[in-house]
């Protein structure tokens, strides 16, 4: 027998090798071995079966050791892999190594334990002969007459002194049972059903969640690979129709893959879920995925997917790559979040990967957001997708008010930007009064080197590419990330002539301050890239909130995600157009999904919520759909816009990086490069660039950088990838590709 290997060693290619008689029968496609690779030893998966054509079989070295007694790698995930590296332009060994967490590649195995439990009863003589014959397994035999329950076996042999050869004679005659109990660590067990109020009890569907509940049975009954995108306004009750999906897959025998965002991945969002899920199929274990896990959890979990003990799993991103059998839906929550791209090799967007994993095992897919992303509702709107609509709150609940302050007068009216306006103000008095609860949202995303103009809201846009561009101190230039076009900064807005249109942004540091002044008495916390570094503390203080031993929460959209705080009824949103005035074509996209989530955290209990936003652009579009949570009107506008210009979804992005030690030489090439390529690509692709990076220079590498836009990614990539082998590159500049991009920062 001989099969190709794909082997982890750091070159991409496919190596043959003979497997020896003893490990024939246990070696499939997607075994993970040991293979000998030039003088060392090498992991590498079983991708074929069957000799080289290039390479005479009497030379082949053989398979030194299987890993795991089962493929590590199904065929379905190995089909993926090599669509990922091919759409993605990466090495097929990354999403390998991505597919296979670590301790699986290092060989370990669970921990066991065995524990001992008396067995059949031996009459007065026979324990008599027992004593005479065999005084060892006497005395043992004699302590677990007296126990009630299964002991360590380890634990007793050691205290009876008496050698595992004696215990194994007990069993072997039956005297005493032993068993094999497998050492879980089950992520989040501790948090499950403390404190938390979790509702196992499922509530009766409403008309519009019993339609996209029935549409998803009928799908998954079908087995068929079909993409549906839930649109469900917050708080309509999506994950209900979740739930009810995977109970479907769940009945007809298959598997179920929930991805989330990083963020939502709380200790409520898990025990919620587990909880619902546990109710639905009492013999079913959830396997919890995240970055977070140590290395025995996440080993735990991926062997109980690959055995299949557990069919579903829970997790963030890298979870669509969880070895689930016979996988028969896959839901994406919040499909629009772009915390769903990876942004190392390999670069992948993990909510595309889902759908194509989806493809490959011929499952149901369910994509699910309050703000679709518009990639996936122009693709419902040409109906390759299904549309599902949830257009109600549960219980018919109201969409909180939202309240738009006009920054630009409060700016004259106190004399300078302060963090918080005079209407945020009252609204945050009221609610302590009230001892209600108020959430500040922060804007991180985005820089402090945008130009906004303080007293008319004009921001400096790119006049080829429609989107803002960014303020570079050194040289005191204005420059477009897309298209490279640089020009002097403005002294004066060029709308209404002010002075002074420099922007910056404001900290959370700084908010916290001007809310301690204007309420010394109230309990206040932030939240911010600090604390959320500390894993507990980020949890103590979400604790802490739900209980009401906080009254006003600070920080940044992380805190928004999946959150459900029925005593929150203010919502304020500190800098609404940050992330307006971020150089991005997708800026107005992500302005109107934040203002909509984040209104969507107000007003979750019984209480009408009121969301205040403050801004510098009120009458902006996209601040005016926003308010009436209008996706439709929001998407059909920008969607407008995206064609004129042809961008995503229209056609795709990519990215391509150059990285060097010398400006002037990275300049030259990636010049020369971008020559070539219009050459040989034509109209086919359309080039933006090259320019500096917006960050130009990371631990002494200068970055260039080019954008190209193209109706189709594949056969591109298979040519450029053939034109950058080709191309006279200099040793010391690296490159590389981004196929769709989630930010063009
Ligand atoms: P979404 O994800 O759409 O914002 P959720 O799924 O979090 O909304 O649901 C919001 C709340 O409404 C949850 O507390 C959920 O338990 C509850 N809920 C969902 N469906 C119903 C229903 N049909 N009747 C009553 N309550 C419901
Ligand atoms: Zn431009």
């Amino acid at each position: 027998m001989i099969v190709g290997v794909h082997p982890l060693a750091g070159f991409d290619r496919i190596l043959h090798y003979k497997v020896p008689e003893g490990l024939q029968a246990s070696l499939h496609v997607g075994s993970l071995v040991r293979i000998p690779v030039g003088r060392r030893m090498a992991l590498g998966v079983v991708g074929s079966e069957g000799s080289p054509t290039d390479f005479p079989v009497e030379k082949l070295k053989s398979v030194v050791q299987l890993i795991h007694p089962f493929p590590v790698l199904p065929p379905d995930l190995l089909e993926l892999a090599k669509w990922m590296a091919s759409y993605y332009a990466c090495p097929l060994e990354s999403v390998i190594e991505a597919m296979i967490p670590a301790p699986v590649r290092a060989g370990a195995s669970l921990k066991e334990e065995r524990w001992l439990s008396l067995g059949e009863k031996l009459p007065t003589d026979e324990l008599a002969q027992l004593e005479r014959r065999a005084p060892q397994q006497a005395r043992l035999y004699r302590f677990f007459l007296t126990q009630m329950f299964p002991l360590k076996k380890g634990l007793v042999l050691q205290r009876l002194r008496v050698t595992s050869p004696v215990a194994a004679a007990l069993v072997k005659r039956g005297l005493l049972k032993e068993e094999v109990r497998r050492l879980e660590r089950v992520a989040y067990a501790d948090d499950v059903g403390r404190g938390e109020a979790v509702a196992a009890i499922p509530p009766t569907l409403n008309r519009e969640q019993l339609a996209a509940t029935e549409a998803m049975a009928a799908t998954v009954a079908e087995k068929c690979f079909q993409v549906s995108l839930l649109h469900g306004v917050t708080g309509s009750g999506k994950t209900e129709v979740y739930l009810h999906a995977i109970d479907s897959a769940l009945k007809a025998g298959g598997g179920v893959i929930f991805l989330v965002p990083e963020v939502a991945l709380t200790p409520q969002t898990v025990a919620r879920l587990r909880s619902r899920l546990e109710a639905i199929a009492p013999n079913h274990r959830c396997v919890v995925w995240h970055s977070h896990l140590s290395e025995g959890e996440r080993l735990d979990g991926w062997l109980a997917l690959v055995t299949g003990e557990a069919r579903v799993v829970v997790g963030a991103r890298s979870a669509v790559f969880a070895p689930v059998r016979d996988l028969r839906l896959v839901v994406v929550d919040e499909e629009h979040e772009p915390a769903y791209k990876q942004d190392e090799t390999p670069r992948y967007q993990g909510r595309d990967v889902a759908v194509m994993r989806a493809k490959i095992n011929r499952a149901a897919c369910l994509l699910g957001s309050a703000t679709p992303s518009l990639e996936s509702y122009s693709n419902a709107r040409a109906g390759r997708y299904r549309l599902l609509r949830l257009t109600e709150r549960v219980d018919s609940r109201k969409l909180p008010f939202i309240d738009v302050v006009d920054m630009r007068i409060e700016v004259a009216r106190q004399r300078g930007l302060s963090a918080l306006s005079r209407r945020l103000v009252d609204a945050m008095h009221s609610r302590f009064e009230k001892r209600e609860q108020t959430i500040l949202f922060i804007n991180r995303r985005g820089y402090s080197s945008s130009m906004l103009c303080r007293k008319c809201g004009h921001v400096e846009e790119c006049s080829h590419c429609s989107m803002a561009v960014t303020y570079h101190r050194v040289d005191e230039t204005l420059r477009c990330h897309l298209c490279g076009d640089t020009r002097p900064a403005p002294v004066r807005c060029p709308q209404c002539g002010a002075p002074d249109i420099r922007w910056r942004g404001l900290g959370t540091q700084r908010v916290e301050e001007a809310v301690r002044r204007v309420l010394p008495k109230a309990r206040i916390e932030r939240m911010d890239a600090d604390t959320m570094a500390r894993k507990n503390r980020f949890r103590q203080i979400l604790g802490e909130f739900r209980t009401g031993k906080i009254d006003i929460l600070i920080g940044t959209q992380m805190i928004g995600k999946g959150l459900d705080f029925p005593n929150v009824t203010l919502v304020g949103l500190i800098d609404a157009d940050i992330s307006m005035h971020v150089p991005d074509f997708r800026a107005n996209e992500r302005t109107f999904q934040l203002l909509v989530q984040v209104a969507g955290r107000a007003g979750r209990g019984d209480r009408a919520g009121e969301v205040v936003v403050q801004t510098f652009v009120p009458h902006s579009e996209t601040i005016q759909f926003s308010r009436q949570a209008d996706f439709e009107g929001f998407a059909e506008a920008e969607l407008r816009m995206r064609e004129q210009f042809r961008y995503p979804p229209y056609r795709h992005l990519i990215h391509h990086l150059f990285r060097g030690p010398s400006e002037e030489k990275l300049k030259y090439f990636s010049e020369q490069w971008a020559r070539k390529v219009e050459a040989v690509f034509g109209n086919r692709l359309e080039l933006r660039g090259p320019s500096a990076s917006p960050i130009e220079k990371i631990k002494d590498l200068y970055r260039w950088q080019l954008w190209y836009f193209t109706p189709t990614v594949s056969r591109i990539i298979v040519e450029l990838n053939r034109l950058r082998l080709e191309f006279p590159w200099p040793e010391d500049i690296t490159q590389v590709l981004d196929v769709d991009p989630a930010n063009l920062t």
